[in-house]
């Protein structure tokens, strides 16, 4: 059984909850693409933790984690967060966490060169996290990254990061005038943080296969949303990584293997960290009073995220990229203070509405057509089946339902594993 678990909209829609709550059911959890630009908040009964890098079913006692080779690896922040998870009580051992040897390295100069071009960039950025997530994408399709594997060996990793620093170097000293990297100081990096990850490194394909033939549950985690994949996002706002459930199975390492089942993550209003267009926005009190009832401030940087209502429009387009066969709806419980709800069902341009997502460059000349539903005005975090929610949350849910047509499965009504009602 392999199932994937990914965001329908601009990325923090609470997978991490849910695959905490979902990988009971599940024996491997897998991250296929991005690095610590991700944060996902899990709340369970060991207490609150904050992943950027590590599979969300770490905290699971007997669920293994994979990194697949889709990722970029920072292996300093790497073995930091598998410090700070082992002081709150986790155990992470090479049997609970297994490294792609294909993964590559996000080098120190990555970091660097991210927040050198966000300062060239000044006022026009794009929204980068600054933790070098392009400039190692681009180093990897340019064949110029290391890779987890390598670490394995370091002569050999010497002699090809000669090369690599070389040609670094010409960027950074003579695009940006920054301090040009040292070859040493590099390796001396890599054998610190590399050796711990050491036991962890293996061919996570072929253990994926095993894994499947041998009848196990396996979990494919997004980080980000459709609307942040790198080729069918809101380009160049997106990542730098595929983001959708196609492409599972290739970052897993996984290639041969089809999916049984898309779950698809959206939340009951709209948000959006960084930079681009973002049709739904709400300004000023609005947007401030729903910002606070959601905690809507990013996990990985602290950033306030925008905030909007739910956004049919870009939701059907994000379950499409994503091939959702059921949605979870998150964070219901944030509309209860609302008198009524705005929902957006279209986007206007000129007198004219579409129903479809228009190309990004289009975007910022749409308007939203926005329809208001009844809020029910109750504390609804308690709710634990469909009979303990009141008929306007029940109405609210069934509109968005037939709105986005998919079936909404699981609705989220807290941040805490078991704060969710099933809709069978
Ligand atoms: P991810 O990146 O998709 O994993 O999502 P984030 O963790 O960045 O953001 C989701 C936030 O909402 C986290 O702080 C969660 O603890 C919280 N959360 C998740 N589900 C719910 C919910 O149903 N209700 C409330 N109030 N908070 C939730
Ligand atoms: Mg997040």
């Amino acid at each position: 059984m392999l199932t994937a678990i990914t965001g329908i909209n601009w990325g923090d829609e609470g997978k991490g909850r849910m695959v905490d709550l979902l990988s009971s059911e599940y024996d491997v959890v897998v991250r296929y693409q991005g690095g610590n630009n991700a944060g996902h908040t899990v709340v369970n009964e060991k207490g609150k933790f904050i992943l950027n890098l590590l599979p969300s079913g770490i905290l699971r006692d007997d669920v293994v984690n994979v990194m697949g080779n889709g990722m970029v690896v920072d292996i300093k922040h790497l073995v930091e967060e598998m410090g700070r998870l082992n002081d709150g009580g986790i155990v992470i051992t090479p049997k609970n966490l297994k490294i792609s040897d294909r993964a590559v390295i996000c080098m120190p100069y990555n970091v660097m060169q991210d927040c050198l071009e966000e300062t060239r960039l000044a006022g026009k950025k794009f929204g980068s996290t600054r933790r070098g997530i392009a400039p190692i994408y681009g180093d990897k399709y340019m064949k110029k990254a290391v890779r987890m594997g390598e670490l394995f060996d370091m002569n050999a990793l010497k002699e090809r990061l000669a090369d690599i620093v070389e040609w670094k170097n010409l960027t950074i000293v003579n695009v940006y005038n920054g301090e040009p990297v040292k070859l040493d100081d590099m390796m001396d990096y890599l054998k610190t943080y590399g050796e711990k990850l050491l036991p962890f490194i293996t061919d996570t394909g072929l253990y994926l296969n095993e894994a499947n033939k041998n009848g196990k549950k396996i979990m494919f985690e997004a980080q980000l949303g459709a609307l942040r994949d790198i080729d069918f996002g809101i380009y160049p706002y997106t990542s730098s990584s595929n983001s959708i459930a196609a492409y599972a199975p290739i970052g897993a390492g996984v290639p041969n293997l089809k999916l049984d089942l898309s779950i698809g993550i959206t939340k009951a209003y709209s948000t959006c960290v960084g930079e681009g267009p973002f049709t739904v926005e709400y300004f000023g009190e609005k947007a401030e009073e729903l910002r606070k009832a959601g905690g809507e401030y990013g996990a990985a940087t602290g950033r306030p995220r925008r905030v909007g209502p739910f956004d049919v429009v870009a939701s059907k387009y994000g379950i499409r990229m994503q091939g959702a066969d059921e949605i979870a709806l998150t964070k219901l419980d944030v509309l209860s203070y609302l008198d009524e709800i705005e929902v957006c069902v279209g986007y206007e341009k000129d007198g004219v509405v579409t129903e479809e997502f228009p190309f990004t460059q289009n975007l910022e000349s749409y308007k939203p057509v926005l329809i208001k539903l009844p809020g029910w005005k109750k504390d609804i975090s308690g709710a634990r089946k469909v009979s303990d929610l009141p008929k306007e949350a029940i109405d609210y849910i069934k509109y968005i339902e037939k709105a986005v047509d998919a079936k909404i499965k699981y609705v989220s009504v807290g941040a805490e594993r078991e704060a969710y009602v099933i809709f069978d």
